[in-house]
């Protein structure tokens, strides 16, 4: 029997692609969030490199960019949120720090203790929370800090719907305390971690989502990858406004010991 809830890698990766790059965003999250977050991170200066890995086409990066002095380096797999990426950094005049290369968060191109901050909204779920973690302060300072958005839950016990979804879409999601052990566990101080407001789901993920979907319906009519595809975006925000209480995404600051 055919699955109900398909996840996203049983689409078409270059569909998917071109759908999230007619998006700011390509997660939840929002320029408050990354500067609060932001807050927490002290003693970043001109010299400082951060890295924003799964940065997509770079709308939390350009807010980085903005608040901190620095180098840095967006990676993300897909080439396309890269040229997106690299024409925001020109349109910004800030291309002589801010880069964007194609590349995996699992085969990093940086030196071991290079890095001041690594920041990932979002996007460590790809890998792993506790595998990206690990693998990622190899490459961060003594005293550097990672700063990572997270699916989680929000109580010890879920409704069987939701507690189904996520068990297939996403297996790693945790509660918040085991989720800041797992960060302690990798070897870094939990400094913060708090809860992203609803606001970074419906207003800057799911609301800019509905004409991007009309406009995707219509260029891939008759394509049943594409229909199949925003039926299950649509499905996804059905069950976030049904259970948004039970989850959401959290960001997690730690600082390498
Ligand atoms: N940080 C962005 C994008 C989050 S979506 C935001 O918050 O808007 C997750 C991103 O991770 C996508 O852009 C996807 O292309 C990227 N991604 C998936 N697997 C990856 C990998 N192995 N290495 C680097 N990026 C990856």
């Amino acid at each position: 029997m055919e699955k109900e809830n398909k996840s996203i890698h049983e689409f078409d990766f270059s569909l998917i692609a071109e759908y999230f790059s007619n998006l700011q965003r390509q997660g939840p999250g929002s320029p408050e969030v990354t500067i609060k977050a932001l807050s927490f991170i002290e003693g970043l200066s001109t010299d400082s490199r951060i890295a924003d890995l799964g940065c997509g086409s770079g709308g939390q990066t350009m807010v980085l960019a903005r608040n901190t002095p620095g180098k840095i380096t967006g990676i993300d797999l897909f080439p396309l949120f890269i040229d997106q990426f690299n024409k925001q950094a020109e349109q910004l005049k800030i291309q002589d720090r801010v880069k964007g290369i194609s590349g995996s968060m699992d085969d990093l191109p940086f030196q071991p203790e290079e890095l001041d901050l690594i920041w990932s909204e979002g996007a460590i779920y790809n890998i792993g929370f506790e595998r990206g973690l690990s693998y990622w302060r190899n490459f961060l300072k003594k005293g550097g800090y990672v700063a990572v958005s997270e699916a989680s839950w929000f109580t010890t016990e879920r409704p069987s719907e939701i507690e189904a979804f996520w068990q297939d879409a996403y297996p790693g999601i945790d509660t918040i305390p085991n989720k800041v052990a797992q960060l302690q566990k990798s070897g870094y101080v939990p400094i913060a971690s708090f809860v992203l407001p609803e606001n970074c789901w419906i207003e800057h993920f799911y609301t800019p989502q509905a004409e991007a979907q009309e406009v995707f319906l219509k260029k891939y009519a008759g394509n049943k990858n594409a229909a199949d595809f925003i039926a299950n975006q649509r499905h996804e925000e059905q069950l976030y406004m049904k259970y948004k209480a039970y989850y959401g995404y959290v960001f997690y600051i730690g600082k390498k010991l």
